[in-house]
């Protein structure tokens, strides 16, 4: 097979949505932008190695390159619409890209998300997925809106992720009963579109959680000019994550680790009722973990109102050793 026959047969899928006018196939794709909308536009790349094991499932591998995207998304509060994809393959290994495709279209579908274009290079594996979604004009979750006195939530429960990958690389003995529970939400992360729609009128800040708690509030500090304070015993710590390591290094990996997907957001305590509601329909828990105060940016721990400390950072491709 050539690379037209591949991307022929492989990714070019017959899609229900009636706004994509030309998707894979020509020049550009070209897409029916209802009038009064605003896009939301985001980019993401997994690299072999340095984002995944190059063994690693080849349709968890698609699921996860769209759902780190659709992610981005959610913490815009966007509704999802049109995705693109470039591939870098070592090879042309169909039986890989069968798998691959099969994990990418199933949560695709599940999002009416189309798959308009993209491009395919040979080389050391790589993915790179833009996603696109529609907001209606005015709307949009920005990282700078928090106030001083809002609650700051999370979605579901952190560390997970990391607890996974710490498993995975024999650090941490998971039980049995939750080795499936911690790879899968290493694996096969869900992206919190309807969270994020909900969160839409409510929300003052948001964003989601690919760095760690720690670090990735703190953009919502900078962005807001605020200070977090975030009480520690508040954190929502899942089953397996107490059964596998002490609550000292649960805290750490909930605050630090990273691949939660998981959506931060900040809300007036005047909506917490409202929100209570909003969330209800959604069927994702959350939980309230602290509040924003004014100060200089930062991200502050506490632990039954006494200052908190954790021994590590939240992870940045470019720090030094
Ligand atoms: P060009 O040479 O104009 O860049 P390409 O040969 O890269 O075009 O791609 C041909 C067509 O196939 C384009 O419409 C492109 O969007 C689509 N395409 C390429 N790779 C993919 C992919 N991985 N998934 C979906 N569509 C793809
Ligand atoms: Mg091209």
């Amino acid at each position: 097979m050539n690379e037209f026959d591949i991307i022929k047969h492989y990714f070019t899928k017959a899609s229900h949505r009636k706004d994509v006018l030309m998707g894979p196939g020509d020049d550009c794709a070209i897409l029916q932008v209802p009038a009064n909308t605003l896009l939301a536009v985001s980019t993401d790349t997994l690299v072999s190695g340095v984002h995944f094991f190059a063994d690693m499932d080849p349709a968890a591998l698609g699921h996860k390159a769209l759902a780190v995207n659709l992610s981005d998304l959610a913490a815009m509060g966007a509704d999802p619409c049109w995705v693109s994809l470039a591939l870098t393959l070592p090879e042309v290994d169909q039986a890989w890209i069968k798998q691959f495709c099969a994990g990418f279209f199933e949560l695709a579908e599940y999002y009416n998300v189309a798959l308009i274009g993209g491009d395919m290079t040979k080389g050391p594996l790589s993915i790179t997925v833009t996603v696109q979604g529609t907001l209606p004009e005015g709307k949009g979750l920005m990282r700078s809106g928090a106030g001083v006195g809002d609650g700051i939530y999370v979605t579901g429960t952190l560390g997970d992720a990391a607890l996974g990958l710490q498993q995975v690389l024999g650090n941490i003995a998971v039980s049995a009963e939750h080795q499936e529970f911690v790879r899968n939400k290493f694996e096969h992360p869900h992206p919190r579109i309807l969270v994020g729609q909900a969160l839409r009128d409510m929300a003052t800040s948001a964003l989601d959680l690919s760095d760690g708690l720690a670090g990735d509030l703190a953009h919502i500090c900078r962005a807001s000019n605020l200070r977090a304070q975030i009480e520690v015993k508040q954190l929502p710590l899942s089953e397996a994550m107490q059964a596998s390591v002490s609550q000292e290094r649960a805290w750490e990996l909930a605050l630090t680790g990273g691949d939660d997907y998981e959506l931060c957001f900040t809300v007036p305590e005047l909506y917490r009722g409202q929100l209570e509601t909003a969330l209800a329909h959604c069927g994702v828990k959350f939980s309230r973990v602290g509040r924003m105060l004014s100060g200089e940016p930062s991200v502050d721990l506490v632990h039954d109102g006494q200052p908190y400390q954790i021994v590590s950072q939240s992870w940045d491709h470019f720090r030094k050793a």
